[in-house]
């Protein structure tokens, strides 16, 4: 016997990003905002000025990417169930990427689902975190192993947040702008090239056009069944980074800095980059003093850790390599050897 359950679903996960003053934000049902101590202490009462709901409640969980975890989920949903929050409640998620990605999978898990707003506080979240949907946890066999896809109801980008951003933060936040550049768009590339973030507007314009970019590509492949992976360049050598030094040495997008100069350099290798490009990605990396060099202690233990990302098969490791400076080659053809040879120049033992 056979019973068949047909579900032609067509849901509309449409939202919009609001890039500019934080508007009044109006609620008719409960409101819990998460949050952390830092953010909250610099900012929290800004988003309350702007804030009309029927009740609000501060859920607080500690500071820090070593808190990413199902524990932590834990204690989040507890705090709602606290609260009575119901359907009809909204989360706030008001952080960097840490809080964007908890407080996405704690609203995914809540009554099988509430709603969620984001409210990026970091560059790195304004520009990539916080758009797209992906949400989720880290455990001891790496990053963001554990999640779920979950689009929030709208997400509000206010840049003058980042006037409290420490210098290194802000650097780890153009990592992944140059990233969206290189990857998408040679004319954005040419255009962080010819401006300094740093100065008048032009930090407002470079979010607008990485946030357009992601905008593009979630809408194309949001489940990363294929064009969206390629927004992990530089992840899969930058995660093997950050579990190698224990998330203590260098910030996300730092390593993923690290992570696309040595994709790079393995795409100069397979004939997809020339040096000449790949120069020019150092360069504008190093004007945001992000490091670019990471000493690589064990070539073969460093290879083995590939296999734990999502990204690659069981026996194939899957590289995103750029394709000059605006393409992209999703690729997991490239034989063992050409990948140790690479690894192999940043031991220090070979010039
Ligand atoms: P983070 O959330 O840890 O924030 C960095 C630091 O800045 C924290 O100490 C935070 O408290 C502080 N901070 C936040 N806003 C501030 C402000 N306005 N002024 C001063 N300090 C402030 O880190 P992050 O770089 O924002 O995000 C990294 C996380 O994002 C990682 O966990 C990564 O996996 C995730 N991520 C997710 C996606 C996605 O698509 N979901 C994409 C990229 C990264």
């Amino acid at each position: 016997m056979k019973i068949d359950i047909t579900l032609n679903r067509i849901i509309d996960d449409s939202y919009s990003i609001h890039i500019g003053e934080l508007p009044l934000l109006e609620f008719p049902g409960k409101v819990a905002i998460l949050t952390n101590p830092k953010v909250a202490g610099l900012h929290l009462q800004t988003l309350l000025s702007r804030l009309s709901a029927k009740e609000v409640y501060i859920i607080t969980i500690p500071d820090g990417e070593q808190y990413k975890t199902l524990s932590h989920i834990e204690f989040i949903l507890d705090r709602m169930f606290d609260h009575r929050l119901n359907r009809k409640s909204h989360l706030i998620a008001f952080g960097g990427g840490v809080i964007g990605d908890m407080g996405g999978f704690a609203s995914s898990l809540y009554n099988r689902g509430i709603d969620f707003i984001q409210i990026p506080t970091t560059l790195l979240s304004q520009v990539d975190a916080s758009v797209g949907g992906k949400t989720g946890v880290n455990n001891k066999f790496g990053k963001n192993l554990i999640g779920a896809f979950h689009q929030p109801k709208a997400v509000y980008i206010d840049p003058a947040f980042l006037s409290t951003l420490p210098a290194r933060e802000f650097g780890a936040g153009v990592a992944e702008i140059v990233k969206m550049a290189v990857t998408f768009n040679s004319s954005f590339f040419e255009w962080l090239e010819s401006h300094d973030l740093r100065e008048g507007d032009n930090l407002s314009v470079a979010i607008r056009k990485a946030v357009e970019t992601k905008a593009r590509v979630v809408e194309e492949d949001e489940k990363e069944q294929g064009l969206r992976a390629a927004l992990n360049y530089g992840h899969t050598f930058g995660h093997v980074i950050e579990n190698e030094t224990k998330y203590e040495t260098y910030l996300h997008g730092e390593s993923v800095a690290i992570g696309m100069v040595m994709a790079n350099e393995l795409a100069c290798a397979t004939g997809l980059m020339s040096e000449e490009e790949a120069t020019r990605v150092k360069n504008l990396l190093a004007r945001y003093d992000l490091p670019l060099d990471y000493p690589i202690a064990d070539v073969e233990k460093f290879y083995q850790a590939f296999f734990l990302d999502k990204k690659s098969a069981d026996s194939a490791i899957t590289f995103i390599l750029p394709n000059g400076i605006g393409g992209v080659e999703i690729t997991d053809k490239i034989v063992p050897e050409q990948v140790k040879t690479i690894l192999l120049g940043f031991t220090g033992k070979i010039a």
